[in-house]
C-alpha cells in the first residue's frame, strides 16, 4: 500500500458513498468511511412508529440496471426484498381539474384517455416527425414541448419532475433530468422511434423493471452495505481538513474522542454540495464556488396512518401526483400500505405526502400544524378522508434534493476539469449522475470503476519508472564494472 493506511477514504456514509466503499471492496481496495454524524444513511433513515414503517427519504428503489440487481442479489439483500404488491400495480393516479384519474402509461391508453385533449393525442403522435434542434444546457420543458407539446408537458412530465425530483422543469436541465430520453433523441431523432426499437431490442438482454424496498425499509440497504466485508465505517468523524500529498491524501477529522487521521491514495467526497464546498475551499477556491453554487430545494414529509374505514378511495395504485397548474403545495402523496407489505398494523393504511420543493419554497417556514392542515385539506376530498390520522410523523430536509438547475451541465464540466487538477480526489454523490438510489448504486460502481483504472495506470507509471531506473542503474553497474576493470 506504498505508506497509505487504506487505499481510499469516502467521507460521508450516505447511499453514494456506501455505494462506492461496496463496489471499491469488491474490487479488492481497503476502503474507510467516515461519517459525521452517529448512524449512517444521510438522508435516509427508516422509522417504527406505533405499528407504521415510515421513510424518512427514498422510500423505493426504482430498478432497470443490471449492475444495481446484482448488488443486490450478491450482498444477499434478495432475501429481504420486498416488492410491489400486485394492488399497487394496478395504476397511478393523477390530480386533474380537482379529482383522481388514473394516468395512462402505454400510448394505446393514452389516447383512449379523458385526461388528454383531442390536439394533445395528435401532437404526441407527431413526435417521431419532430427534428432534433434543442441546444446545450436546453430545459426539461423546452425539451418535452418541442419533441410532444405542451400538454404533455403539463400532465405527466412537470407532476413528475416536481413530485420525484422537488424541482421546477421550467430550469432544469434536460439532459440531467431526463438522460435516457434525450439520449433516445440523440440517437434515433425520435423518442417513440427509440423506445420502439429499443423494447425489439432489448427483449434478449433487458434488466427486468423491478420496483422495491426491503423489510425494515431502505435503512435495511445502507446498514447492510455499510457492514459489507472489507468496508471499514466509522460513525461520529466530522472531516474538517483534507491536504494533497506528493502521492495521495492526508485527511484528518473530528470525533467525541479529538482528531483522528489518516493517509491514503484516493479520497472520495460523498457529502452534499454545501458540505464538499466548505472542504474543498482551501484546495481550491473556485472548485468551491461551482459546488456551493449548487442549489437545494426544501421538503417536507407527512406521514399519516389511519383506519382502513376512514377512507373511502380503494387505494388501487402507488398514489397520485400534482400538477402545478391545480394549485397545490402537496407535490405527491404515497400510499405506502399499497405499495409494501408490513407499512401499517392489520386494517390500517399509511399515507405519505411530500409538500414544497423548488414549486413552493415558502413552506419551509410553516410550523408543523399548517404542514397537517394542508395535508388533510388536499387528501379529504380526494380520497374521501373521514376522522384524523391516528399517527402523525413529520420529516423535514432543508436542503431535501439538489436541483439541476441553469446552466448545470456546464457547471459540472467545470467541475470536472478543475478536479483533473487534484488527483486521487473524487466527488460522489447526489448532484452528479442522478438523485435516485438507483442511480447513486450505478455511479457508485462507474467511479469504483475509474479509481481501480487510476491505481492500474499509477501502477504501471510506477513500474515503468523503476524499470528506467533499473536500466540506467544497469548502465551504470557496466560503466563501473567497466570502470574497475
Ligand atoms: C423526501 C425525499 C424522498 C425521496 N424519495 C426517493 C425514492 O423514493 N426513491 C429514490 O430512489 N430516491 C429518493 N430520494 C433521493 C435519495 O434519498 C437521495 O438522493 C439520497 O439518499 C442522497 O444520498 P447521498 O449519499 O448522496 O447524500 P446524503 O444522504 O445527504 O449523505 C451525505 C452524508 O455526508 C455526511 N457528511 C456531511 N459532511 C460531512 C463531513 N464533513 N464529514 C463526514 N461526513 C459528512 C452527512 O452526515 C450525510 O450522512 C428521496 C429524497 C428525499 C429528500
Amino acid at each position: 500500500m506504498s505508506g497509505h493506511d487504506r487505499d481510499v477514504l469516502i467521507i460521508g456514509g450516505g447511499i453514494s458513498g456506501l455505494a462506492n466503499a461496496w463496489w471499491l471492496a469488491r474490487e479488492g481496495l481497503s476502503v474507510e468511511v467516515w461519517e459525521a454524524e452517529h448512524r449512517v444513511g444521510g438522508k435516509i433513515k427508516s422509522s417504527r412508529q406505533k405499528g407504521y414503517l415510515t421513510e424518512r427519504a427514498a422510500a423505493m428503489v426504482m430498478n432497470f440496471r443490471p449492475e444495481v440487481a446484482g448488488l443486490v442479489h450478491e450482498t444477499g439483500l434478495e432475501d429481504v426484498k420486498t416488492s410491489r404488491m400486485p394492488i399497487a400495480e394496478a395504476r397511478r393516479y393523477l390530480l386533474h381539474q380537482g379529482d383522481l384519474k388514473a394516468l395512462p402509461m402505454r400510448l394505446g391508453a393514452m389516447l383512449a384517455s379523458p385526461i388528454w385533449s383531442a390536439r394533445g393525442k395528435l401532437r404526441l403522435l407527431f413526435e417521431p416527425f419532430i427534428l432534433t434542434s434543442g441546444g446545450k444546457d436546453e430545459s426539461v420543458s423546452d425539451f418535452v414541448c418541442r419533441r410532444f407539446g405542451r400538454e404533455v408537458l403539463e400532465k405527466a412530465m412537470e407532476p413528475f419532475v416536481s413530485g420525484t425530483l422537488a424541482a421546477d422543469p421550467d430550469q432544469t436541465s434536460a439532459e440531467a433530468a431526463l438522460p435516457r430520453l434525450t439520449a433516445l433523441e440523440k440517437r434515433y431523432g425520435s423518442i417513440t422511434a427509440g423506445i420502439l426499437i429499443n423494447r425489439i431490442l432489448r427483449r434478449r438482454t433487458a434488466c427486468v423493471t423491478d420496483t422495491f424496498s426491503f423489510r425494515g425499509g431502505i435503512s435495511t440497504l445502507v446498514n447492510v452495505l455499510a457492514r459489507a466485508p472489507g468496508i471499514n465505517t466509522y460513525t461520529g468523524h466530522r472531516v474538517e481538513e483534507l491536504v494533497k500529498q506528493d502521492d495521495g491524501w492526508f485527511i484528518s477529522a473530528k470525533t467525541a474522542d479529538g482528531h483522528r487521521s489518516i493517509n491514503v491514495q484516493h479520497v472520495i467526497v460523498s457529502t452534499p454540495a454545501p458540505a464538499a464546498a466548505v472542504l474543498l475551499k482551501p484546495l481550491d477556491k473556485e472548485l468551491a464556488e461551482l459546488l456551493g453554487g449548487i442549489d437545494y430545494a426544501a421538503v417536507t414529509v407527512v406521514h399519516a396512518g389511519m383506519d382502513r374505514g376512514d377512507i373511502g378511495h380503494p387505494l388501487d395504485g402507488t398514489g397520485f401526483l400534482t400538477p402545478r397548474r391545480e394549485g397545490h403545495v402537496l407535490t405527491g402523496n404515497l400510499w405506502m400500505s399499497s405499495l409494501f407489505p408490513d407499512r401499517a398494523p392489520e386494517g390500517k393504511v399509511l399515507l405519505t405526502s411530500y409538500l414544497g420543493g423548488a414549486r413552493s419554497p415558502q413552506i419551509k417556514d410553516w410550523d408543523d400544524d399548517r404542514m397537517v392542515d394542508e395535508m388533510l385539506r388536499t387528501l379529504r376530498p380526494l380520497l374521501g378522508l373521514k376522522g384524523m390520522p391516528e399517527m402523525l410523523r413529520i420529516n423535514r430536509h432543508k436542503q431535501a434534493l439538489p436541483l439541476y438547475h441553469g446552466a448545470y451541465q456546464s457547471r459540472m464540466q467545470s467541475i470536472i476539469s478543475r478536479l483533473k487538477n487534484l488527483p486521487g480526489l473524487h466527488l460522489e454523490a447526489n448532484y452528479k449522475g442522478g438523485v435516485s438510489v438507483r442511480d447513486r448504486l450505478a455511479c457508485g460502481r462507474s467511479l469504483a470503476q475509474q479509481v481501480v483504472a487510476e491505481r492500474q495506470r499509477f501502477c504501471a507509471g510506477r513500474n515503468k519508472n523503476a524499470n528506467e531506473r533499473l536500466t540506467l542503474s544497469e548502465m551504470m553497474g557496466t560503466v563501473h564494472v567497466h570502470e574497475t576493470k
